[in-house]
């Protein structure tokens, strides 16, 4: 059963969800938290329909897997019964802005992958959407479950993440709080105890958060590490974890064709330019998943879609009618590694029209130096990028922005190189530089 439209008990936040449509400068914005990224074919073309229909027809893919209708027009009953009516919504409505639980876009089909995450995050969706207690997490409360995929976000922090690793011939999940899964983990505990492990997290976050504390970060801020261990050890029994760290994950692997670990299937990467589709992207996406592979699609925190198991000898075909749509497939491509928040073009914060400006960067590199990943945010708020880039671009004025490589001894978005530049002048300073830091 569908639940409730929106009602005063929907609690206020400034986030979208699927019941809570926020007005920005080109109209309302839908947000659609994805079970894990993962979305039926038969969803996305309701998505599509949806976005045409109640809206000006541009769906985004959002660096969290999830998918976000903008422009949304008038009355906003019509879209989000169309949305539940596709199984999109969640169990209950208080239950929407807590899904926030990403795993690999590869999950169980992955070649690395040493364990499927899928049965357990939805055990821990049910929980987020079915208890009460839960949900009063902030809508940005987010949780990462590794299953050591190649095909992996790893720099995104999360408020809990878990990774799975082996230990004297039993499998654990490491762990680690506000951080990524290429932290020194915290602790461990055995799979079977992941499920209690993560309500125990969320229990005692919630417990010792004061009502503007939202984050795991704000509590770590006042209190130890080792003292939430130890309140978390009274919950469930915790192992050291002595001589494990997650490796780093290659870039680059969410786009084109990469064997599965079933024989004979691949999964297809497929990049909408700066994350945004036209409704007849996804829609071409979904007919093609159906006539490809399995009729399912899913999102990736790169602002992509992956289509999984295809057979390996229709993968070109395929990839020619995901290009045919306006899909990038190559990461020879220079806008394949460029983000961009909404911008002045759609949103009132922004300084700059990141994604007008994005473009043209994107085309100044594809010539001259080559791909580099770039960030380009129309004001502090860094919507586009959970992570920081090698490079990003902060607006200041229309056209122009302050420059900031990644550095490790820089906080945020890195160390300031130049300041106020034009897109020209940022192509010719990227050019000069030595690429392999800002390599894609
Ligand atoms: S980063 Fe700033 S300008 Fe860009 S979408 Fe977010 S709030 Fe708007």
């Amino acid at each position: 059963m569908n639940p409730p439209l929106p009602s005063p008990a929907l609690r206020p936040s400034a986030c979208p969800g699927l019941l809570r449509i926020v007005q920005a400068a080109d109209g309302g914005i839908c947000r659609i938290k994805l079970n894990g990224g993962s979305i039926s074919a038969a969803q996305a073309v309701a998505v599509a329909d949806a976005a045409q229909r109640f809206a000006g027809g541009v769906i985004e893919a959002t660096n969290r897997a999830n998918l976000q209708i903008r422009g949304i027009r008038g009355e906003h009953r019509p879209l989000i019964e169309s949305l539940l009516a596709a199984g999109l919504g969640p169990r209950s409505a208080a239950g929407d802005d807590v899904r926030n639980l990403m795993l690999s876009p590869a999950a169980g089909v992955d070649r690395q992958m040493r364990v499927d995450t899928r049965p357990l995050a939805a055990r821990l969706l049910a929980t987020l959407e079915g208890e009460a207690r839960l949900h009063d997490l902030s809508a940005k409360f987010a949780v990462q479950l590794d299953g050591g995929e190649a095909l992996a976000m790893l720099e995104h922090p999360h408020d809990l993440w878990l990774s799975a690793f082996e230990c004297d011939g039993q499998w654990r999940w490491a762990f680690g709080l506000a951080g990524c899964p290429t932290d020194h983990p915290a602790a461990a505990v055995p799979l079977e105890h992941g499920h209690a492990l993560v309500v125990a997290v969320l229990e005692l976050f919630l417990e010792l958060a004061r009502p503007e504390q939202t984050r795991m970060r704000h509590v770590l801020a006042e209190r130890s590490l080792s003292s939430l261990l130890a309140a978390l050890a009274e919950r469930v029994p915790l192992h050291g974890v002595e001589h494990w760290q997650r490796s780093p994950a290659p870039s680059g692997l969410h786009i084109g064709c990469y064997p599965q670990r079933q024989d004979g299937l691949v999964h297809v990467g497929a990049v909408p330019p700066l994350g945004r589709l036209k409704a007849s992207m996804l829609l071409g996406a979904a007919r093609l998943s159906e006539d490809y592979g399995d009729a399912s699609l899913r999102l990736t925190p790169w602002q992509s879609l992956l289509l999984p198991n295809i057979a390996q000898a229709e993968a070109p075909a395929l990839s020619q009618r995901l290009h045919d749509l306006g899909f990038i497939l190559s990461t020879d491509q220079a806008l394949a590694h460029v983000v961009a928040c909404t911008g002045s073009a759609g949103c009132a914060k922004g300084l700059a029209d990141t994604k007008g400006d994005g473009q043209r960067l994107a085309a100044w590199l594809q010539v001259h130096g080559g791909p580099c990943q770039v960030h380009l945010s129309g004001c502090l708020r860094s919507c586009a990028a959970a992570h920081t880039a090698p490079v990003t671009l902060l607006a200041v004025s229309p056209g122009h922005y302050d420059v900031y490589f990644r550095d490790a001894g820089h906080a945020g978005f890195g160390a300031l190189r130049a300041r106020n530049l034009t897109i020209d002048a940022v192509g010719a300073l990227l050019d000069a530089h030595p690429r392999s830091p800002l390599d894609a």
